[in-house]
């Protein structure tokens, strides 16, 4: 089983395999497939099992294909897709891959995380990017200063979600999820499943297809 083979396009795969990797990984293999079908997802996985690319690499592929793919790279965008990670840590490794396996493709993302000057995260937002990654606290305090705009929202990850839960982040993350538009494709990835986020999947969640590796 190829990268090709799960569906991905020639300007994806490339940047894949720039990076060395030839075979998916057991969590790409089923979370690729699943996340271009389009529907929710629910995945059971460590780091380490290259859960990142399994999310990447279709978000990439679905935001670069259809009816709302940019034209051009001069336009303002609209946030596409938003992913939360608990630490600015992740948050940066995060959009790093981003921006490796879309290099080849005409999509723009962005970064936002506390502990830095808010200004060039307001020029960011400005700007707009497709792919936005950003830990919950900071993507909060630009809500509330409306330096940011989620209404054009297409799909949401939730890594870590356990981690943010454990950090508690549930309440910035409840405000989030209420500024988003309804009609949306969820991702959640998560090392463990507490009752706290089974809940959360519940209520995020629409009839998800469900991986663990
Ligand atoms: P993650 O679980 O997303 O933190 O990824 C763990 C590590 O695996 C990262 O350093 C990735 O660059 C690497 N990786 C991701 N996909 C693959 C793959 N298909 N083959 C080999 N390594 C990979």
């Amino acid at each position: 089983m190829s990268f090709s083979e799960l569906g991905l396009s020639d300007q994806i795969v490339r940047a894949v395999t720039e990076q060395g990797y030839s075979t998916p990984t057991p969590i790409q293999k089923q979370a690729i497939p699943a996340v271009l079908s389009g529907g929710d997802l629910l995945a059971g996985a460590q780091t380490g099992t290259g859960k990142t690319a399994g999310f990447t690499l279709p978000i990439l592929q679905r935001l670069s294909s259809g009816a709302n793919a940019p034209q051009s790279n001069l336009t303002r965008r609209p946030i596409r897709t938003l992913i939360l990670t608990p630490t600015r840590e992740l948050a940066a490794q995060v959009e790093e891959s981003v921006r490796i396996y879309g290099k080849y493709l005409n999509l723009t993302s962005g970064v936002i995380f506390g502990g830095v000057g808010i200004n060039p995260q307001i020029k960011l937002l400005k700007h707009g990017v497709d792919i936005l990654v950003a830990t919950p606290g900071r993507l909060l305090d630009h809500m509330q200063q409306g330096t940011v705009s989620l209404e054009k929202i297409e799909i949401l990850v939730l890594d870590e979600a356990d981690r943010m839960l454990d950090m508690g982040f549930i309440h910035d993350i409840k405000k989030v999820l209420a500024a988003l538009p309804p009609k949306r494709q969820n991702l959640l990835f998560s090392a463990t499943f507490s009752d706290e986020i089974k809940t959360l999947a519940d209520k995020l969640l629409n009839n998800p297809a469900m991986i663990e590796v």
